[in-house]
């Protein structure tokens, strides 16, 4: 038994030394769903230029090694690499595979195809060239081959000042429109909430005329054409003719989108009132970043651009956080979101540079988390935004209301009257209904005001607005006529009503007692003309003022009584 198993240990061990190929050999039959770096070569040749024979040379004579991650990954600034894959077919006819590299930004790439030795095929795509040169119209590099019967060996060798990220997958037609497909879903939602966004605060922007609205818009929009440049999108859809943007367009599109998400946290925090030195320094900051990402293109040092890129953004994370927390503190009621959301891009950002850069592994999730971010950072931002929006409108209405108030009385003042009464006014014109009309005036308020003071004058009045406000019914309106002077406006009220109103009115005003500091209750009478309209023909102003006239009246007759047409 301890022999049989030794035995089988040997044949095991003699398998794999025997046929190590195995190991790297893809097979063309096999589905491979993930990535295959575990299945590819590396080599990379030193500063020496290396031709496609002397790569193949090289892989026969074994100076490639085998990567250990699914995801090959370089780094920013890398050397140029070679890489080799081994695909055997066992069938007599013919398959047809795809080579997908999903990384949108590489330069230039080249693949060779040999079969016995002998080139059979080359394809040369990379973004530095017009994308009408690709051998499929796709954002992502995809190359075609017919695997005949035996062994290919496929070189690539891949040249980029970017981020050397190389996901390469092994995938028929059908798998390969399947996974285009998601993604375009993917980014297809993610394209249409961030554009509702930025349309939604557009909108808002021209309603209220606020800065922040504008510039969260324009900060969405750069981040949407940074994602369309380094997705590979911007170059299928929007500048296919323009190889040179598409190489400056991420370092450049990274600083532009940067710059404006400091315009709006500055703005949307008002930093520059409450901080105002954070404020400067963040300035002189963003000056700084794009002087020198701009020197950077100006000398066309692509690399330095890039870092200084990425340096900016973790900058605003960094200063985002730093001016949300800051904002909290002080109690600014939106730094609340504008932290979270922060924190949301924070998190995504720094997921995604991290995978790009090569220090966690590179998949769907690690790729997308900035996008997530993103989207987490825009809603929140969004939430945020709204309830700014309603606060405004909640102060700007109740500024309007406290325009129209009598802050002593807390009745109408004169616009206010005219704003409620004018469509009631028009109503009972339509309907010929009656409608009258009370003027009330303190007596001897001057000399109360003399004998007691100011402030107990208008403890008086006051006093006589509540009772008049519990008197009134609930269609009255009434107002504060200016110092000491009272109208109510009753609506389908016929004099004699208007008097019984009156009379009540009069008569409780008769019965209030202030405390006055002289251990004394102090007590006083109002005055009343009633005026109300009787065939329709008079104008608003005209039943006010005859009104006024019947006060005068009343003042005249010994004041403390209530006076109108019908009284004579
Ligand atoms: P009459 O009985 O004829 O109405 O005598 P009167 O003294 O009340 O005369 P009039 O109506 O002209 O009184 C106006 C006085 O009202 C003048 C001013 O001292 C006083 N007054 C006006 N507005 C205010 C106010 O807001 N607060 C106080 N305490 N007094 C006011
Ligand atoms: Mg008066
Ligand atoms: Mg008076």
């Amino acid at each position: 038994m301890k022999k049989l198993l030794l035995l089988s240990f040997a044949v095991l061990v003699m398998f794999f030394w025997i046929f190590p190929a195995n190991a790297k050999t893809l097979d063309v039959a096999t589905e491979y769903k993930d990535a295959i770096g575990q299945y590819i070569q590396v080599y990379q040749s030193g500063d020496g230029y290396l031709s496609k024979h002397d790569a193949f040379d090289a892989f026969r004579n074994g100076h490639f090694s085998l990567s250990d991650n699914p995801v090959i990954n370089f780094g920013v600034g890398s050397k140029p690499v070679w890489l080799a894959l081994q695909i055997s077919n066992s069938r007599k006819i013919a398959m047809h595979r795809n080579l997908l590299i999903e990384t949108a930004w590489l330069d230039k790439i080249d693949v060779h195809y040999f079969q016995q030795e002998q080139l059979i095929n080359s394809y040369h795509t990379g973004d530095s060239l017009l994308f009408a040169e690709r051998p499929l119209n796709r954002r992502f590099f995809v190359m075609g081959h017919d695997f005949t019967q035996g062994e290919t060996t496929v070189l690539i060798r891949v040249e980029s000042a970017d981020a050397m990220v190389l996901p390469i997958y092994l995938l028929d037609n059908e798998k390969l429109n399947d996974r285009d497909r998601v993604q375009a879903y993917s980014y297809g939602f993610m394209y249409g909430v961030i554009l509702a966004l930025v349309a939604y605060n557009f909108m808002l922007y021209i309603g209220l005329r606020a800065a922040p609205y504008l510039l969260y818009s324009i900060y969405l929009l750069f981040f949407l054409a940074l994602n369309a440049a380094y997705t590979g999108h911007g170059y299928q859809w929007l500048w296919s003719e323009s190889p040179q943007w598409q190489q400056w367009a991420n370092p450049f599109l990274m600083m532009v989108c940067t710059v404006s998400g400091f315009a709006f946290a500055l703005h949307f925090l008002a930093i520059k009132i409450a901080w105002p030195r954070v404020y400067r320094v963040i300035i002189v900051s963003c000056a700084g970043f794009s002087a020198l990402i701009l020197l950077a293109m100006l000398i066309d040092e692509f690399v330095i651009a890039l870092l200084i890129s990425i340096g900016f953004i973790f900058f605003f994370y960094i200063a985002s956080v730093i001016l949300g927390a800051i904002s909290l503190r002080a109690d600014n009621q939106f730094a609340k979101y504008f932290l979270l959301a922060s924190i949301f891009s924070i998190c995504g950002g720094t997921i995604t540079a991290n995978a790009v850069w090569g220090f966690i592994p590179f998949n769907w999730f690690t790729y997308r988390a900035t996008d997530i971010g993103m989207m987490a950072d825009a809603i929140l931002l969004a939430l945020a935004l709204a309830e700014r929006f309603n606060i405004n409108q909640s102060e700007k209405l109740a500024a309007e209301r406290m325009a129209g108030i009598d802050l002593l009385t807390n009745l109408n003042n004169r616009r206010s009257f005219y704003k409620f009464v004018q469509p009631i006014w028009a109503m009972s014109l339509r309907s010929k209904s009656n409608t009258s009309v009370i003027m009330l005036d303190i007596d001897h308020f001057k000399l109360l005001n003399d004998n007691y003071g100011h402030a107990l004058g208008d403890r008086v009045l006051m006093q006589l607005s509540e009772t008049l406000q519990k008197e009134a019914r609930s269609g009255d309106i009434l107002a504060s006529w200016g110092g000491e002077e009272f109208l109510v406006f009753l609506p389908e009220t016929r004099l004699t009503d208007a008097v019984a109103i009156a009379e009540r009115m009069r008569k409780k005003i008769a019965t209030i007692q202030i405390a006055t500091d002289k251990e004394e209750k102090l007590s006083f009478t109002a005055s009343l003309g009633i005026a109300s309209t009787l065939d329709g023909n008079v104008s608003l102003d005209e039943l006010i003022s005859q009104a006024d006239q019947q006060l005068y009246r009343a003042k005249k007759q010994g004041r403390n009584c209530v006076c109108s047409e019908s009284s004579g």
